[in-house]
């Protein structure tokens, strides 16, 4: 089974779509790892969208701030001031929907998805003080995380050797494919669909094939002029609007 793997689309609806577009045929179910909304100025349609492709979808923090089921006083003021303008956008479905979302993590078929890590799902994983606690408890070979927006993620091989994983991406419009060692465990980020903090401004995905033990990791452009305009539009803070394009 190959699965798509999504994860913090953050209402980017043209990130949304040109992911959708790249890995078309490329997967046989995909999941998505939460934040579905929050920053971007197309909650409602992107969980349309999500809600269409995913077989299992799990709720990110800000899913379940913009969902009122936690207030907002652990996000900077930015991030508040979206979750404000989210909640007006929401219809009432939407906002059910995403009140309704399973906290995760869950166990799919040989794998495990959580939004931040499985020992909390608010946390960030981003290093090894925060991977290895994670690596190191029996539980799946791979875990897919997101909640960072950084695509890539951690191994521990069986001889116990911690390493990082970074995409890496030729100019040839090739996936950056990484083949999964026997014995070795792994935490795999896809990358953020709608807010990438990896510098890289492009939207991220993976698909995790598991017969052939392979990640792949995607890059691709999208129409960021609509999407800012969209949030110019929609009065969300200018520096939301600018960090898109630098993916920071
Ligand atoms: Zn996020």
């Amino acid at each position: 089974m190959r699965y798509l793997l999504l994860s913090d689309p953050h209402s980017n609806l043209e990130a949304l779509e040109a992911c959708l577009d790249l890995a078309k045929g490329k997967y046989d179910e995909a999941v998505c790892l939460g934040d579905l909304v929050g920053y971007g100025p197309d909650p409602n349609a992107v969980i349309d969208i999500v809600k269409a492709t995913s077989k299992i979808i799990i709720r990110g923090n800000h899913d379940k701030v913009c969902a009122g089921l936690e207030d907002a006083s652990e996000f900077n003021p930015l991030a508040r001031q979206a979750v404000e303008w989210t909640r007006q956008a929401l219809t009432p479905e939407h906002f059910e929907f995403l009140r309704t979302l399973p906290t995760g993590p869950v166990m799919m078929d040989g794998f495990l998805i959580v939004h931040g890590s499985p020992l909390d799902e608010d946390e960030y994983i981003v290093g090894p003080s925060q991977a290895l606690p994670v690596l190191r408890t029996p539980q799946t070979q791979v875990v897919c995380f997101g909640h960072s927006h950084y695509q890539g993620g951690f191994m521990l091989s069986p001889q116990g050797r911690y390493q990082s994983i970074r995409a890496q991406f030729k100019h040839d419009g090739n996936p950056s494919t990484l083949t999964l060692e026997a014995g070795a465990r792994y935490l795999i980020n896809p990358g953020s669909i709608g807010q990438p903090r990896d510098g890289d401004w492009r939207a991220a995905f993976a698909i995790l094939d598991l017969p052939q033990n392979t990640v792949e990791y995607y890059r691709t452009a999208y129409d960021l002029p609509k999407t800012q305009e969209k949030m110019r539009v929609a009065g969300l803070p200018a520096p939301l609007i600018r960090r898109l394009e630098f993916g920071r």
